[in-house]
C-alpha cells in the first residue's frame, strides 16, 4: 500500500514525583481491546461535577488511535515498556526501511509529558532511536552472513532546529563563538535540506550510538518554569541507509535508498503557560511559529481531498500547505506530506486536561493525512 495513512499511536506516562506529592489524579483510561483512549474531565473544572463527586460521562472524550500505550504504571498487565514500544512499531518501520521507504516517527506532546523518554530514552531503558540503530546492524550482519553479493553504506546526521535556526549537533559548539547556523535549500528530486549538514558515515553499533550521544549533549537546552531540564529545540536525528545488491547471473547492481528520521518535537504547550519573559519569550514564540505551522500544515493535509490521478497536476488542494513557513515544516515536508511512511507518537502526562486535550484533538487530525511512499530504488548495469 504506497499511500498509507500518518500511524498515530499515544502513551501515558507515569506519575513524576512533583504530581505525587501533589495527590495528582489520573484523568487518562486505556482500554487494551479497542485501544479507545478516554480522556476524563477532572473534577475542578466543572464546579456541578466537584459538588457531586461524580463526572458526567458524557463529558469524557473519546479518542481511537492505531496504538494506545500504557506506560503509567509498571503493576498493570497492560503496561508497555520501551521494548514493547520498539516492537510494534520502530521494528515495522526498520523493514520498510529495508524494502527501500523513507520513514519517519515523531514525538509530539506538551513538555514533560515522555517525548524524549520514547524517542532517546535513558542509559538503562532505551528508547527507539538506539533500539533502531542496534536493530539495523543485527540485521545488516544478518544480512551479510547469508548474501555476500549485498553491501551496506550507513550514514547519520543530527541536526536541531531552535528558534528558527538550523544547528548542527555533531560539530561541537566552540566556547566564546556564535552559534553557527546552516541554512536549507530545496532540490528538485531530493526536496528540502540542509546545506553543508555533517553525514558521518557508520560502520557499526558503537559508532552511531557515540554520535547520537554526541548530538544529544549537544541539544540546546535552556530552563523554563514548567520543567527546567527540558529543551525547546526540534532534534532531527536521520540515519541514511543504502543497499547495494549486485545480481551475480545478470551482472546488473540495484541501489536501494532509504532515510530514516527519528524527530523529538519541543514542548507543545503555549508559552504563556510556561510564565516565561523577556528573550526566553521570544524564543517560545519562535519555536511556536515552528509547531504552530506544523498545527497549520496538519489541518491542511487532514482537510486535502484525495487526488485523483486525473486531477493530478492541476491547481489542487496541495498547493495551500503552508510549508514553508517555518524551518521544521519545510524541512519535514516529504515526511508529512509526501514520500515517506510516517508515524506520529501523541505523548500525553496522567493529570493535565487541557494540554492532554490538545495533544488527542492534533494527533486526532494526524490521523487523516495520508502520504505517498514509493521504494527508492535505482537499476543499472
Ligand atoms: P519531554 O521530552 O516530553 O519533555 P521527558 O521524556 O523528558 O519529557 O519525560 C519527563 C520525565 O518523565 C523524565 O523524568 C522521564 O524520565 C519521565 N518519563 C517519561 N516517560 C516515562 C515512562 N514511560 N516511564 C517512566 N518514566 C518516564
Ligand atoms: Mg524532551
Amino acid at each position: 500500500d504506497p499511500g498509507g495513512n500518518v500511524r498515530v499511536v499515544v502513551r501515558v506516562r507515569a506519575f513524576l514525583p512533583r504530581e505525587i506529592e501533589r495527590d495528582a489524579e489520573c484523568l487518562i483510561r486505556m482500554d487494551p481491546l479497542s485501544q479507545v483512549t478516554t480522556l476524563l474531565v477532572p473534577n475542578d473544572v466543572d464546579p456541578a461535577n466537584a459538588r457531586t463527586k461524580s463526572r458526567k460521562v458524557i463529558e469524557e472524550k473519546n479518542f481511537t488511535f492505531d496504538n494506545s500505550f500504557w506506560s503509567h504504571d509498571v503493576e498493570d498487565p497492560h503496561y508497555a515498556t520501551q521494548e514493547d514500544v520498539y516492537n510494534s512499531l520502530g521494528e515495522e518501520f526498520l523493514d520498510h526501511n529495508f524494502e527501500g521507504y523513507h520513514t519517519c516517527i515523531f514525538a509530539y506532546g506538551q513538555t514533560g509529558s515522555g517525548k524524549s523518554y520514547t524517542m532517546m530514552g535513558t542509559p538503562d531503558q532505551p528508547g527507539l532511536i538506539p533500539r533502531t540503530c542496534e536493530d539495523l546492524f543485527e540485521r545488516i550482519a544478518q544480512a551479510q552472513s547469508e548474501t555476500p553479493n549485498i553491501s551496506y553504506n550507513v550514514r547519520v546526521s543530527y541536526f536541531e532546529v531552535y528558534n528558527e535556526h538550523v544547528r548542527d549537533l555533531l560539530v561541537p559548539v566552540v566556547p566564546n563563538q556564535p552559534p553557527y547556523y546552516l541554512k536549507i535549500r530545496e532540490s528538485p528530486t531530493e526536496g528540502p535540506y540542509v546545506k553543508d549538514l555533517t553525514e558521518v558515515p557508520v560502520r557499526n553499533i558503537n559508532e552511531i550510538l557515540r554520535y547520537m550521544r554526541v548530538g544529544d549533549a549537544s541539544r540546546t537546552v535552556a530552563s523554563t518554569k514548567m520543567n527546567d531540564t527540558s529543551s525547546r529545540s526540534h532534534a532531527v536525528f536521520t540515519i541514511m541507509l543504502k543497499q547495494i545488491h549486485h545480481d551475480m547471473e545478470t551482472d546488473e547492481t540495484t541501489e536501494r535508498s532509504s532515510r530514516i528520521r527519528l524527530v523529538d518535537l519541543a514542548g507543545s504547550e503555549r508559552a504563556k503557560s510556561t510564565e516565561a519573559t523577556g528573550a526566553r519569550l521570544r524564543e517560545g514564540s519562535n519555536i511556536n511559529k515552528s509547531l504552530t505551522t506544523l498545527g497549520r500544515v496538519i489541518a491542511a493535509l487532514a482537510d486535502q481531498k484525495q487526488v485523483t490521478p486525473r486531477k493530478r497536476g492541476q491547481r489542487g488542494g496541495e498547493a495551500i500547505v503552508p510549508y514553508r513557513d517555518s524551518i521544521l515544516t519545510w524541512l519535514l515536508k516529504d515526511s508529512l506530506g509526501g514520500n515517506s511512511k510516517t508515524a506520529m507518537i501523541a505523548c500525553i502526562a496522567p493529570s493535565d486536561y487541557d494540554e492532554t486535550l490538545s495533544t488527542l484533538r492534533y494527533a486526532d487530525q494526524a490521523k487523516r493525512i495520508r502520504t505517498r511512499a514509493v521504494v527508492n530504488q535505482d537499476s543499472g548495469i
